[in-house]
This record gives C-alpha cells, structure tokens and sequence, in this order.
C-alpha cells in the first residue's frame, strides 16, 4: 500500500523545556513525562518552577506532558537547571523525541504486563543513542499493557501486550505482525524507531511521522527483518483498540489492595497549589492522555479525605461531568492568532449548562487550525470573531 506522503519543508518546530515556543504571554516550554509518571518530588520542582518562572500553573497534554506558560526572556536556563536537577532533562539533546504514552494504571491494576519498566528502558534507550537526537518532535511510541487504552492514539511505534509474554509491534497504529517477548519488546521498539530515521534519510525529506512516508510500516518492517534473523512475523494481524474519548474516572481499585484515585483537571490546567495537593498525597503520580492524574497507592483509610480535598481544589471525580467531554486550546491571551478566550468561554458554557452540540465530546479553539484537537469523533468549537461555528469535521 502507498501512503500519499506530506511534504515537510523544514522541521518540527515543537517546543521543547529549552528550546521554548513564543507566545502572545510569554515563552512556553514543553517538558516531556515520558509515560505520564512523575515523582512527588518531580510534580513539587515543575510547581515550583511554574510558580518562580511562569503563570503558576501547569498544562497536562494529550500527551501526557507538561507546559509551563509565560516564561520570562532567558528563563530557560533556570529551568533547565531545575528540571535537570530532577531528572526531568537527562539528555537536553533529546528532550523533545522523549514522548513515550504508557497505559494508565499500568502495574497496579489491569493489563498484562507491568510496563513502567519499558517507560525507563525507551526513555535510556532514546537518550542513549545520538542517532536518536535527530528525531522529530512529533514523534510518539506507544506503550499499551494490553488493557488498549493507548494503543490507538497515534504512535509511530508503539508495543502492544497480547498476553504476559506476547508483544506485537505497531507502526504507524497498526499491527506490523513482528512479535517480541515481553523482555525483548523494547529492544524492538528501539531498532523500529531507528529503522523509521534511516527510512527518512533514504527517502530523504523531513517527514515528521512514519506514516508520512511512502509505505513506511512496511518498509520499517523490511529493514528490522533484513537486520535481525530473530524477527520474524506472525501468521495474522490483530486489530489495534481504537483510540478512546476518555480514560479511567475515581477510585479504582489496585491488585495488592490499595485504591488509585483519578482526578480529571479542568482544560488540563493544573494550578501549582493543586500539584503540591497532589505531590503530597503519593510518593509517584501518572499524568494521562485524558488531562486527568492519577494518584496510587492509597491506604483505604485515606481514599476519601484525599478525595475531598482534590475534589475541593477543583479537580473532577465524576466520570459523566462535562470536564470528561471538554478540550480547548490555549485562546486569548496566550495564543496571538486566537479570536476568543476559548478556555474562559468553555468554562462559562460549563458552569451555566449550555454547551453547544447538546454537551458532546468538543474541543474548543480560537482559529481553524484547532491546536489540541483530540483523536476520534469531537465536535469543533471554533472562534469566528463574531461567535463559535460549531461542527464536526
Ligand atoms: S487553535 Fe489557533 S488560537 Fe488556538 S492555540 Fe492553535 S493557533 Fe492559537
């Protein structure tokens, strides 16, 4: 099959933590959380810093990363030293290819494999490869522990568990039919992402993403099987989980007995005061694709009082609220091209009970080109100047 390929004149421009993108308020830096998974103290050092150096708050991505907003001239420098003193910056030459999405609740509930251990391995992998510097900012791997909550949300490579010892490579979102073992998964998803970069070179070009390539899958394909003996495909491809319109909301309960809270956070926008909240109640949390957080490992005797508390800083715990169904782009004032205050304009809609589209899944954005929009079926909310034009696309 030939996919027709995008024509890229230049290369991604994504905003990384130092090289940050300049906004209408201010610079804005990306930092990536490869798996979503942040210390307590990781989430205390980015509030801290939104606090010092930005507009105290923090941005959840669809993702699964952070933005910090209205950075002062040269506050990156400051902020690369604090997220590096983290460990939130091991490589500053591959901090913008470190966008790794792993399913949420991995290793404490559901699935068939615990893989926050190939989060450290991919992420080591990437950052330890100078090859690897030169991929794109677009670029995502997808890591799903069989539960297919992440496996159709767009990777370029991504694994996927089919049983505790059974791994397909994806490309491109499908399945590419090469098989690992769950110990040799990451070793495959390493060599696919190489493959993808010399695949690039020899059609040469600067495709951002593997399926803007002519047959890339396939041609990614030929060149791990030209490689390595071991890699052979299996008889039958299995269908990719499409990509869901939300994630786990509330309590859920973990397999040694502990409960794991999921707080959705309004826009994705995390106060700084609301990530200390969240940094106290959990020695390690998980940012999810969906802009909500997920807080492990609590005792029963603390699940409601936690509870009480996130839900009071303004945090969402019930899976029909509107939040669940709500996106936005950054608007006024942050975004120059922006003919509204999209974020203040949904949350007006929200509050007052009028969203457009009968509530549906919508995301809403200051101009056409719709930043954010999430995967799958959503409903546009789109700033004219003199109003929202409102439809699917
Ligand atoms: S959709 Fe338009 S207004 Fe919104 S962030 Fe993107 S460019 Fe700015």
């Amino acid at each position: 099959m030939t996919v027709s390929p995008a024509v890229r004149l230049r290369e991604d421009a994504c905003p990384g933590a130092l090289q940050t993108h300049a906004a209408a308020d201010g610079a804005l830096a990306r930092v990536r959380v490869p798996g979503g998974l942040l210390t307590a103290a990781q989430l205390r050092v980015l509030a801290d810093a939104a606090r010092d150096l930005g507009d105290s708050a923090l941005e959840l991505t669809s993702r699964g990363n952070v933005q910090l907003r209205g950075l002062a001239g040269g506050a990156e420098r400051d902020l690369g030293t604090r997220l590096a003193a983290a460990g939130l910056l091991p490589s500053p030459t591959h901090e913008r290819v470190r966008n790794v999405l792993a399913s949420t609740l991995t290793g404490r509930a559901g699935g068939h494999v615990d893989i926050r251990p190939w989060v450290a391995a991919l992420d080591a992998g990437l950052c330890a490869d100078p090859a690897a510097a030169a991929l794109p900012g677009r670029y995502l791997a997808t890591l799903d522990d069989g539960r297919g909550d992440v496996a159709g949300l767009g990777g370029d490579v991504g694994l996927l568990a089919l049983g505790p010892d059974d791994v397909a490579l994806t490309l491109a979102g499908a399945d590419s039919g090469l098989r690992a073992r769950t110990a040799d998964a990451v070793v495959l998803a390493l060599a696919a992402t190489l493959a993808f970069l010399d695949e690039r070179a020899a059609q040469g070009g600067t495709a951002w993403r593997l399926a803007e390539l002519d047959d890339g899958p396939e041609r990614v394909v030929a060149r791990l099987r030209a490689a390595r003996e071991d890699v052979v495909p299996a008889d039958g491809r299995v269908p990719v989980p499409p990509a869901r319109a939300t994630g786990p909301v509330g309590a859920e309960a973990q397999a040694d007995g502990c409960t794991a809270l999921v707080a959705v956070v309004p826009l994705g926008r995390l106060r700084a005061e609301q990530a200390d909240l969240l940094a106290g109640l959990a020695g390690e949390v998980q940012l999810t694709p969906w802009r909500s957080v997920v807080v492990p490992d609590l005792a029963e005797d603390r699940v409601d009082d936690a509870a009480v508390d996130l839900y009071r800083s303004g945090m969402v715990f019930d899976a029909d609220s509107p939040w669940t169904r709500v996106t936005a782009c950054a608007g006024r004032p942050g975004c120059a091209k922006s003919l509204a205050d999209v974020r203040a304009d949904a949350a007006a809609a929200v509050a007052g009970g009028t969203l457009p589209a009968g509530g549906e899944r919508q995301h809403w954005a200051g101009c056409a080109r719709r930043c954010g929009r999430p995967r799958g079926e959503v409903v546009d909310v789109v700033a004219t100047g003199t109003g929202y034009r409102i439809g699917k696309a």
